[in-house]
């Protein structure tokens, strides 16, 4: 015989996606910024107490239209209307890690790209420009498809974030607009 006691915590980490505030819409997470998301990584759905605190900027897709115009206007008005999130990601270790690893690669390349530059312009020789230049590409690519996390919508108070795994998304509930 055993009486639940009040005092302790749940278990079952299915306890925290019964609410709505936290759903999924394809394969975007479709949350409220001041929502606290559940205790399980962002990326494969392991249950975990580590939080990664995660900026997210909302850049409204018309806004790029004005790239046909010109590009500093395009910049001015990203600037003006971005909308600017930080959420408690939370990941496990294993992921925390591997983010940690891509940071320290980005980092080594963008170390790479700096002396590339400076031995080619001190020997004059294009060779390392040339170099340089297609890592800084690699780095910019792999920044823009290595990131954790991308707000692709914000509408109604609620931001839809990309990048989450698909346990993770399975276990959210769908969302209802
Ligand atoms: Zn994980």
């Amino acid at each position: 015989m055993s009486v639940e006691s009040p005092y302790e915590t749940p278990k079952s980490s299915l306890i925290d996606v019964l609410h709505d505030d936290i759903c999924r819409n394809g394969r975007y997470v479709v949350i409220r910024p001041d929502v606290e998301w559940p205790s399980r990584c962002f990326k494969c759905n392991e249950d975990t107490i580590l939080k990664k605190e995660v900026k997210l900027t909302y850049i409204n897709p018309w806004i790029y239209l004005s790239i046909l115009i010109n590009v500093l206007i395009t910049i001015i008005l990203a600037l003006i209307f971005r909308k600017k999130f930080t959420v408690d990601l939370p990941l496990c270790e294993r992921h925390v890690k591997r983010r940690k690893n891509f940071l320290i690669f980005q980092w080594t390349m963008v170390a790479v790209i700096t002396a590339g530059i400076i031995i080619g312009s001190l020997t004059e020789l294009t060779f390392f420009l040339g170099i340089s230049m297609l890592v800084l590409l690699m780095v910019l690519v792999s920044a823009i498809f290595g990131r954790l996390a991308f707000a692709a919508k914000y509408k109604n108070e609620y931001i839809w974030v990309t990048g989450a795994g698909k346990e993770f998304l399975k276990s959210l509930p769908e969302f209802v607009a």
